[in-house]
C-alpha cells in the first residue's frame, strides 16, 4: 500500500466511526489529523516523483559526462598514473639550470633544457619502485 492508500483506509475507518465532527472535539481532531496526514502524503509523493525523476536525469548526465571525459582525457589506462596533475622540478646536470617536469614533458618521453639546450630522455616506467638498497 502506499501512503495515500494507507491513509484512504484511515479516513474510511474514522468515517465507520460516525463521529461528530461539529460539536465533538475528539471527532474534529480526528478530521482534522487525517486532512493533515492526506496532505502529508500527498506530499510525500510527489517528493518520490521528484527523486525518481532526478536520479534518471543525474544518470542521462553522468552518461554524458562520460562521453566528455573520454575525448578530453584522451589517454590510455595506461598512462594515468599518480604524477597527472603534478610537476616537478630538476637541475639540469649539464649546466644547473632548473627543469620543470610537467605533464607535457612525460608525454613527450624528455625534456629539453631551455637554458644550454640539452634533452633528456625519461625513463619513468620503475618510477615507483625504487630498490630498498640505500635505507637508512
Ligand atoms: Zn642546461
Amino acid at each position: 500500500m502506499t501512503i495515500s492508500e494507507k491513509v484512504a483506509y484511515l479516513k474510511g475507518l474514522a468515517e465507520g466511526l460516525n463521529l461528530d465532527t461539529e460539536k465533538s472535539k475528539e471527532g474534529k481532531l480526528i478530521s482534522v489529523m487525517i486532512g493533515i496526514l492526506e496532505e502529508l502524503a500527498m506530499s510525500v509523493e510527489d517528493l518520490e516523483e521528484n527523486a525518481l525523476n532526478l536520479g534518471e536525469e543525474i544518470d542521462v548526465l553522468s552518461d554524458d559526462l562520460a562521453d566528455v571525459e573520454d575525448v578530453v582525457f584522451d589517454e590510455d589506462e595506461d598512462d594515468e598514473e599518480d604524477y597527472d596533475d603534478d610537476w616537478f622540478e630538476v637541475e639540469c646536470p649539464t649546466c644547473g639550470e632548473t627543469l620543470v617536469i610537467d605533464d607535457e614533458a612525460l608525454a613527450d618521453g624528455e625534456v629539453e633544457c631551455p637554458k644550454c639546450g640539452s634533452r633528456y630522455a625519461m625513463d619513468l616506467s620503475d618510477d615507483e619502485e625504487e630498490e630498498g638498497e640505500d635505507e637508512e
